[in-house]
């Protein structure tokens, strides 16, 4: 048996997976790199392609997995017989003046040879469009449709186990022109705006800030975001200034942008209390979840843990190379006529190092 390698193959420059982020602004472009998430995400795809759960790395991912095969018979339990099965089928999508491509994860042409369910495996937690709605499968379907001219019937599923959910939708042939004509706005919109970013930015007016700039490789230059971080400043206090959102690169500007930063930073910092806070009294939030960052522990008694160490074959030489003693503060112990000596000993001796001086930025 092959064994799949998903990871390696290409995307078109408006995927499929990236139309919903591209409808929201003309200026998104995805940032480069993988993620935890993503890969794992791959590590399951494969693992159904060929069903076959064997190369999966946890339990996680075996849950998954097992999640969504049972989802697919389930739903495909619904359906007359099978007529042809097909797995990971690329789609062109031919539209008006433009066209994409994608993969999509399971093609059942149904008996009869007119009707077929479209499948896209969903292994992530952010809540997925309904397939109406879903700009992926409506590219999908559309290349779908485009490829098998005698399908007149298209059910086009979604099987997303972290929701326990199998959003499902009917298209039919009818629906095509006005599938292709929606697809074709986004794309060339998207065809517009993203090469600017190539000699400089967009028009202000270009660029839709929206929940998803956190995936735009823009973000930290977008004008419209610092448009958008402008006015929630301003609604914050009202006595800010008008200020150019294009214009952070003027210093005699950046006194009042640092404020407005400041400003914002506190009132996200809020924000994410509050969410985490959230999550922790188990709300279920769009795209979030609640991750452990462990606990840290301290010895609470140098004395008994050195003695521990001792027995335990650790002498105090390799114990004293594993820490770093606050100077400032043992200086400190040594009183205030012997604190300065103390400090030029160790400095005499060649044991004080020194970093580069750090500045932050201070307000008067
Ligand atoms: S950062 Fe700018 S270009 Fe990117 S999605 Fe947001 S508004 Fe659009």
């Amino acid at each position: 048996m092959n064994t799949p390698d998903h990871q390696s193959r290409g995307h078109a420059e408006f995927s499929p997976s990236s139309l919903k982020y591209v409808a929201a602004c003309a200026g998104y472009q995805g940032r480069d790199g993988t993620s935890p998430a993503a890969e794992m995400g791959t590590r399951i795809h494969e693992a159904l392609e060929v069903f076959d759960p064997s190369a999966l790395h946890t339990e996680q991912e075996h849950e998954i997995y097992e999640q969504i095969v049972k989802m697919e018979q389930d739903f495909m339990s619904n359906f007359a017989e099978i007529e042809e099965e097909l797995n990971e089928i690329q789609v062109e999508v031919a539209l008006d003046g433009t066209e994409t491509w994608g993969t999509c994860d399971r093609f059942l042409i149904l008996k009869g040879s007119d009707r077929a369910v479209m499948a896209d495996y969903k292994t992530g937690i952010s809540i997925i469009d309904p397939p109406e709605k879903n700009w992926q499968a409506k590219a999908y379907t559309t290349g779908a449709f485009q490829k098998y001219p005698d399908i007149k019937e298209i059910v086009f599923a979604f099987y997303v186990p972290q929701h326990s959910a199998t959003l499902h939708h009917t298209f039919t042939r009818e629906d095509l022109p006005t599938l292709v004509e929606d697809l074709s706005r986004v794309i060339k919109a998207g065809e517009e705006v993203r090469p600017k970013w190539e000699s400089g930015t967009p028009e202000l007016e270009e660029c839709t800030p929206t929940q998803y700039c956190r995936f735009c490789r823009h973000e930290d230059t977008c004008p419209a975001l610092g448009g958008l971080v402008i006015s929630v400043a301003k609604k914050l206090d009202t006595t800010l200034p008008d200020i150019d959102p294009t214009d952070v690169d003027n210093p005699a500007r950046l006194s009042e942008l640092f404020n407005i930063a400041k400003i914002v930073e506190n009132w996200s910092m809020s924000i994410k209390r509050k969410t985490l806070d959230a999550l922790k009294d188990g709300e279920q939030l769009d795209g979030l979840k609640l991750r452990s960052m462990g606990r840290t522990r301290k010895i609470s008694d140098n004395a008994t843990f050195v003695k521990i160490a001792k027995k335990h074959g650790i002498d105090l030489d390799t114990l004293l190379d594993q820490v770093n003693f606050p100077l400032a503060k043992v200086a400190k112990k040594a009183g205030a006529d012997s604190r300065q000596s103390f400090l030029d000993e160790c400095t005499d001796a060649g044991i004080v190092e020194t970093s580069d001086e750090r500045h932050c930025v201070a307000t008067q």
